[in-house]
C-alpha cells in the first residue's frame, strides 16, 4: 500500500527560536495517520538540530545536494554521500527557486537530473521538483514543460531507481502566491506525469510512484486536493512553518 507523502520545505527560514517552536508543534501534534509519511526539510545549518530534536516518526530532508559523487574541495556544497552518512534519507532536488537561481545561474534540467541520480546512488530518497511558470501555462505549454523536465530526470535513472524518487509538481505561479492550483488543474498534470512514467519506465513504477503537489497548500485546501486519484501528498512551504502543517498532515486520512 502506497503511503501519502507530506513534505515540509522550510526554505531559508528558521532562527533557532522559531525552529524550536516548529519542532515543538510537530512533536506535540499528536499521532500521524498511518497513511502518511512526513518529511521535514529545514535549511542546512539546522539539519543536525532538527534531526536530534524532532520526533523519530518524522524524517528529515536536505533542500539540495551537490552534483559531486564524492566529498572533497567543493566549498559550500552538500554532497549526497555526506547527507547519507549523517543519517539523513531524503533530499529535495530541482526546486523552482534553485532552477531560477538567486541572481546567479539557475539549475538546468540536466543539472537537476544529474543531482537526482547522484542522490539516489548515494542511497537517498529524492523529491524531484517540476513545474511550469505562469506564462508557460498561459501559452498552453504546461504539459510540454513539465514532461520535458521529467524526461531529463527519467533519462538518467535506471528502472530500479524509481522506488527512491517522488515527483513534486509545483507550478511556479502557485508558490508563495496564495494561488493554489485547483484539484482539477493539479490532477490533470499529475495524470500526465504518471502516464509518462508508465510509458517511459514501466507500469509498476508508475503505479507506485508518489506524485505530490506543492504551491500554497493550506489546511483548508488540502482535503479537496488529496481526493484526486493522482495526488499522493504535498510539498508545503509557508504553511509548514506553522501549526497549519499538522492540519495538512491530518487531511490525508
Ligand atoms: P508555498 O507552500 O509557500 O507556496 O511553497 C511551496 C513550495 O515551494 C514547497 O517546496
Amino acid at each position: 500500500q502506497k503511503r501519502y507523502l507530506i513534505g515540509g520545505n522550510w526554505k531559508a527560514n528558521g532562527t533557532l527560536a522559531q525552529t524550536a517552536g516548529i519542532v515543538k508543534i510537530l512533536n506535540q501534534g499528536g499521532a500521524i495517520p498511518l497513511e502518511a509519511e512526513v518529511v521535514i526539510a529545514p535549511p542546512a545549518h539546522l539539519l543536525g538540530y532538527v534531526k536530534d530534536n524532532l520526533r523519530p516518526d518524522v524524517a528529515v530532508s536536505a533542500q539540495n545536494s551537490a552534483l559531486t559523487t564524492k566529498p572533497g574541495a567543493f566549498t559550500g556544497e552538500l554532497p549526497a554521500v555526506l547527507l547519507k552518512d549523517f543519517g539523513l534519507n531524503w533530499v529535495i532536488v530541482g526546486h523552482s527557486e534553485r532552477r531560477e537561481g538567486f541572481g546567479g545561474p539557475g539549475e538546468t534540467d540536466d543539472v537537476v537530473a544529474t543531482k537526482t541520480k547522484v542522490a539516489v546512488d548515494a542511497g537517498l530518497h529524492v523529491m524531484a521538483c517540476v513545474g511550469e511558470k505562469l506564462e508557460q501555462r498561459e501559452a498552453g505549454k504546461t504539459t510540454e514543460v513539465v514532461l520535458s523536465q521529467l524526461n531529463a530526470i527519467a533519462s538518467k535513472l535506471a528502472r530500479e531507481d524509481w522506488s527512491k524518487v517522488v515527483i513534486a509538481y509545483e507550478p511556479v505561479w502557485a508558490i508563495g502566491t496564495g494561488k493554489v492550483a485547483t484539484p482539477e488543474q493539479a490532477q490533470e498534470v499529475h495524470e500526465s506525469i504518471r502516464a509518462f512514467v508508465k510509458e517511459k519506465v514501466g507500469a509498476q513504477q508508475a503505479a507506485l510512484l508518489r506524485i505530490i503537489y506543492g504551491g500554497s497548500v493550506k489546511g483548508s485546501s488540502a482535503p479537496g486536493l488529496i481526493l484526486k486519484p493522482d495526488i499522493d501528498g504535498f510539498l508545503v512551504g509557508g504553511a509548514s512553518l506553522t501549526s497549519d502543517f499538522v492540519t495538512i498532515i491530518r487531511a490525508v486520512k
